[in-house]
């Protein structure tokens, strides 16, 4: 074998719908229905077994599209061929019916041949192999890259891109009860049409992708008509064309899927599922409705190992097609932070359980155990190293999750708890703040699959060389969100000792008002603010990876605050003021003062605070008086020993005259556009000024004004500047 090939390789491909509403040709999505394909190197022959759709017809010999797509590859790679292999098929995915089943073959085999002799080819080279055996691009790229696909053809190859619609998007497909081959329905297409239809398709296809850029799912009823192709398949399908105009509804699109006869509906709230089969069953064809949800990952290889889940394992999880749901919780410190407490917690994950989901539960150390565990380190170091930090703060998460597994198990609930490594969470090797880097989600898939709930240690995972990371201050929210995107979880819940996302920290300010809806800018905003209620990181993945987010409360039940992007929450932000009034106490301000002011003085200083992986939140620098200068800026408080040591070599090598630190606080006020309304600003000055309160620093950004002021007239601040922006609270 070459190096990398493995015996065995499982590909997970996704079914696809092609022709897009009106994106003839071109526009492609990966939906959230999967056929598998399971390669085995064996010493001799081809065996094929097929599970699922499609096993009473489709052939177990050499025709077999997957095996006529291996051996493909073998040749474009110029790879030995394995002596024998063995195929295990297991599809969701109906054949015939528009859903791109032989696009996924097709991907399933180029991947397992890929997979099976571990060589790989180009990402355009597989794309072009796969649309050459499929004969649709817009298949076979949504197949292979997930999420929506734009692409066409060009000479020597095809152009793409692919973007992700926003994860609230709903996916309906009515799937009718009879076979249409697209050889067939390819015949009835006429060669030449108008320019007032070719007009109408172009227009439209802008329509949608623009739309679904923006999740303007008001659009989607527009966007999704076509005129090249639907009028003329439509008498193939009876009950079709009348289906399609009855079965519209506010919010949603309805298009042929593919060359049909399976319709597809995208839009948000209620699905026209029921609507749809109720217009097939008129006239008189039975039909299966599918409710998905857009595949963002595309076909993926998972090498062959003793642990991963077995196709066995995979049925025993329920079809793809109609798995159970499977959602992420976390619970934070402070819902962990006595034994009683874990014992609510585990009533209230065993009460979710019970609904019949896959659960995985993300548990941060039990509620200032962090704290202690740094405090430890400090009173046995000045400066302690960090790689010994993060083995020391780690710990705190394993404490947790084994015992709310032992809660569990406890009352009668199958758990598991694994720390960061058993989770498969790999960052990059970053002491005390390490990004995720890959996540394998083997073991936790092969947990879920025996039936267990896994409860999984938040804020760590192993760096490459395999050592214990953690993830910076509130790193359980990044894991959740991470472990969401990666095991493509129909909810990511995030529990926490408050009822959601504030107009302000509520422990500070009685009246705050709980946010129903928060925009991911926004969050990110409040977050790097000091509402920490969420971790920035967190914030930023769920926005990347498309995760929607609630805030919600570990103690009683309430709709909280869902986290989504601005266009998903059905309100113009223009006109928004200042949504929320954010503060954080953990502020250091560093001040290196009378530096010689030449050109860089400036480069030494934070270049040395780069190199430690510092990061540096305001700075200013004065005036500059007789070739002196001061040059101040504010760090987390974790950071400020390292800072302040940092500086101090700097500050020697340059002639400073003083370099200090001191604690300080930021209150800031938060909101779409504020950066253009002075008022925003003057009012908040005067607000403080009214106080006496002294402004040290100031800084702003698109969205805020922050103040740096003294840290023990912070809650006063908030709480005026509450009063000021936001108004008392709402009669409840
Ligand atoms: P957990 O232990 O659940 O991770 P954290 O203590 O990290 O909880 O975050 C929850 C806390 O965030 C709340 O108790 C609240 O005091 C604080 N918080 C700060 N600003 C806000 C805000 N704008 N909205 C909600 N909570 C906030
Ligand atoms: N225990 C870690 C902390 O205190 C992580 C977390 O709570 O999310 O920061
Ligand atoms: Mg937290």
């Amino acid at each position: 074998m070459t190096p990398g090939s493995s015996g065995r390789v499982r590909v997970r491909v996704p079914a696809t719908s092609a022709n897009l509403g009106p994106g003839f040709d071109a526009l492609g999505m990966a939906l959230s229905l999967y056929n598998f394909v399971e390669a085995e190197a064996v010493p001799r022959g081809l065996e094929i077994e097929v599970a699922g759709e499609g096993s009473d017809d489709l052939p177990r010999d050499r025709s077999n599209l997957v095996w006529r797509a291996m051996e493909r590859f073998f040749r474009a790679a110029d790879a030995l061929q394995p002596a024998g292999v063995r195929l295990r098929l297991d599809n969701s995915i109906p054949p015939a019916s528009g859903l791109g089943s032989s696009a996924a073959a097709i991907v399933g085999g180029l991947l397992a041949a890929s997979g099976l002799t571990g060589l790989t080819l180009p990402l355009e080279t597989v794309l072009a192999l796969a649309a050459e055996l499929d004969g649709h691009p817009d298949n076979v790229a949504a197949a292979l890259l997930g999420g929506m696909v734009v692409v066409v053809p060009q000479p020597g190859g095809y152009r793409w891109v692919r973007m992700l619609p926003p994860a609230c998007l709903r996916v309906a497909v009515a799937l009718p009860q009879l076979a249409l081959r697209t050889e067939h329905s390819r015949k009835v297409l006429p060669d030449e049409v108008t320019l007032t239809d070719a007009a109408f398709n172009v227009g439209r296809t802008a329509l949608l992708v623009a739309a679904l850029a923006q999740g303007r799912f008001d659009l989607l009823a527009t966007a999704m008509q076509d005129r090249l192709h639907q009028d003329y398949r439509l008498p193939l399908i009876p009950g079709g064309a009348a289906m399609l105009r009855t079965a519209t509804r506010e919010g949603w699109g309805i298009s042929l899927s593919g060359s049909g006869p399976s319709v597809i509906a995208l839009g948000v709230g209620e699905s026209p599922g029921p609507a749809m089969a109720d217009g097939f069953a008129r006239a008189g064809v039975r039909c299966r409705v599918l409710d998905l949800l857009v595949d963002q990952r595309g076909a993926a290889v998972e090498q062959g190992t003793a642990a991963a889940p077995t196709v066995e394992g995979m049925r025993a999880r329920g079809r793809a097609g109609a798995r159970r749901p499977l959602i992420v919780l976390k619970y934070g410190g402070s819902s962990v932070a006595t034994p009683e407490l874990i014992l609510r917690v585990a009533a209230r994950v065993a009460d979710t359980r019970s609904s019949g989901s896959d659960l995985v539960v993300v548990v941060s150390a039990m509620g200032d155990a962090t704290d202690g565990l740094l405090a430890l380190a400090g009173a046995v170091a000045r400066l302690p190293d960090r790689r010994e930090l993060d083995a020391l703060v780690s710990t705190g998460e394993q404490v947790s999750v084994a015992l709310l597994a032992m809660a569990l198990q406890d009352r009668g609930v199958d758990a598991i708890s694994l720390s960061g490594a058993a989770l498969g969470i790999v960052t990059d090797g970053v002491f005390s703040r390490a990004r995720i880097s890959r996540v394998h989600v083997d073991n936790i898939r092969a947990a879920l699959a025996r039936g267990q709930v896994v409860i999984a240690a938040g804020f760590q995972g192993t760096g490459p060389d395999g050592q214990v990371t953690t993830l910076g201050r509130g790193g359980s929210d990044a894991t959740a969100v991470v472990l969401a995107a990666a095991l493509e979880a129909d909810a990511c819940e995030i529990h926490t000792d408050v009822a959601g996302v504030y107009t302000a920290d509520p422990r500070v300010v009685a009246g705050a008002r709980l946010l129903p809806r928060v925009s991911y800018d926004e969050m990110s905003e409040m977050s790097s603010l000091g509402a920490k209620v969420l971790q920035l990181r967190s914030v930023e993945l769920a926005r990347r990876h498309r995760v929607r987010l609630i805030v919600k409360s570990s103690l009683v039940s309430g709709p909280g605050t869902v986290i989504e992007e601005a266009c998903a929450m059905g309100e113009t932000m223009e006109g928004a003021l200042v949504r929320a009034v954010t503060h954080t106490k953990g502020e250091v301000k560093v001040v290196l003062e009378a530096l010689p002011d030449v050109p860089g003085v400036a480069a030494r200083v934070f270049t040395a605070l780069a190199q430690q992986n510092i990061q540096v939140d305001m700075i200013i620098q004065g005036r500059g008086r007789e070739g002196r200068n001061d040059i101040a800026f504010t760090v987390a408080q974790d950071d400020s020993a390292a800072a302040l040591a940092a500086c101090r070599q700097v500050g020697a090598e340059v002639g400073a005259r003083r370099v200090a630190a001191e604690e300080a606080a930021k209150v800031s006020v938060v909101g779409a556009g504020i950066n253009q309304d002075a008022r925003v600003a003057a009012a908040m000055f005067e607000c403080l000024a009214e106080l006496g309160i002294n402004i040290e620093m100031i800084s702003t950004s698109g969205i805020r004004v922050s103040c740096l002021i003294r840290p023990d007239r912070a809650d006063e601040a908030v709480r005026a500047l509450h009063a000021r922006f936001i108004g008392p609270a709402e009669a409840s």
